[in-house]
């Protein structure tokens, strides 16, 4: 199955990029959880206005799903600022972040999500923008070719990424301020929930959040969705509460199970238990043996899976953590497994 087709999949999906933006809370006080990064962020807000200057560049790194954009607006809308949006695999040419860069205006945001996978070219472009607010440009080739400087409004750059690691050190080093998101727990999401069911107008009573909270992987955008998908549930099988009872049965029917596991997931972990003893297993066999490409498995099922504490990854290969064996009943396998005290026991043997 494709990752897109996946209920729990952390990419929106086309026809939720509209309602998306309903549910984003403008300011920083709506935004929920993330402590310390609203902490850092909003001095470093408030320090700027104070100047009377533009914020310095944000890089915000955090799983898709976790409220990257959120922020970015959240920014522009705080500095009471414009904000222009792209994302790294669109500006394919120098001249197409060029044209970017010279319609701004002094003070605007410009948000670039997946800001990683700019090409070297361009990216070459804008060490110069972040740092001088300058434009140098090369127009033409060969001998007839001509530098040409431009002098740039001082704009704020934020950029998103899901790894600051994917990243080139010059770029990474231009960025004022370097924010992580991490995933949220259960009673943040609780609260986000709550919120979307006020906005969407669903009624929900506090079971029916709690049961959403637990199984939408700590991730907002993945429990927004399933909100809504439960509310469906609940209009043709219930009277159009979102209860725990119904909660729980929609997301079996989905086959979401109680800690937000889907089917890709079980399979995964049920491989390194019952196939291969527990690991560790390198991640090319655990790929072939899953039937999903290597970088998939990476980036897409595994972060959740360690975050949670099911997997853990170690220079030999995976492992399926005791946690895992617990929660699929199995007996606990001590050739295996490794244990949650000690997730590393295995490395140094
Ligand atoms: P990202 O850019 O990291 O992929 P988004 O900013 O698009 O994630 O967030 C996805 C959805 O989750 C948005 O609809 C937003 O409303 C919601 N969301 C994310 N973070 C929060 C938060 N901290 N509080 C409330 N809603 C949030």
């Amino acid at each position: 199955m494709n990752d897109e087709e996946r209920i729990v999949s952390v990419k929106a999906m086309a026809d939720e990029l509209c309602e998306e933006s309903d549910l984003r809370p403008k300011f920083l006080d709506q935004y929920v959880g993330q402590e310390l990064l609203k902490r850092n962020l909003s001095i470093a807000i408030r320090a700027a206005r104070a100047r009377g200057q533009a914020l310095d560049h944000v890089l915000l790194h955090g799983f898709p799903g976790l409220g990257k954009t959120t922020l970015a607006y959240i920014i522009a809308h705080e500095m009471e600022a414009n904000i222009k949006v792209t994302s790294g695999p669109v500006i394919e040419r120098p001249g197409d972040l060029a044209a970017i860069l010279t319609s701004l205006q002094e003070g605007d945001v410009l948000f670039i999500d997946e800001i990683h996978r700019l090409s070297h070219v361009v990216e070459e472009i804008l060490y110069p923008a972040m740092e001088d607010f300058q434009l140098d440009l090369i127009i033409g080739q060969g001998p007839g070719a001509r530098s040409v400087k431009m002098n740039l409004p001082r704009f704020t750059l934020v950029g998103a990424t899901t790894r600051t690691g994917l990243l080139s050190p010059p770029l990474r080093d231009r960025f004022g301020v370097i924010l992580r998101l991490d995933f949220y727990a259960p009673e943040e999401l609780v609260t986000i929930i709550n919120r979307s069911a006020r906005l969407l107008n669903i009624p929900a009573d506090e079971a029916g959040v709690l049961e959403l909270g637990h199984r939408s992987r700590g991730t907002p955008r993945i429990a927004n969705r399933l909100l809504k998908r439960v509310r469906d549930f609940a209009e043709v099988e219930g009277d159009g509460r979102v209860t725990a009872a119904i909660a729980g049965a929609a997301l079996d029917m989905l086959a979401v199970d109680k800690l937000g596991l889907d089917d890709m997931d079980r399979r995964i972990l049920l491989t390194i238990i019952d196939k291969f003893q527990g690991g560790p297993i390198g991640v090319e066999t655990l790929a072939t043996a899953v039937c999903e490409e290597k970088n998939t498995l990476e980036d897409v099922y595994e972060p959740f899976l360690i975050q949670s504490g099911f997997l853990v990854r170690t220079p030999r290969g995976r492992m399926a953590t005791l946690t895992a064996y617990e929660h699929f009943g199995r007996p606990y396998n001590p050739q295996g497994a490794v244990t949650r005290d000690n997730p590393n026991q295995r490395l140094f043997e």
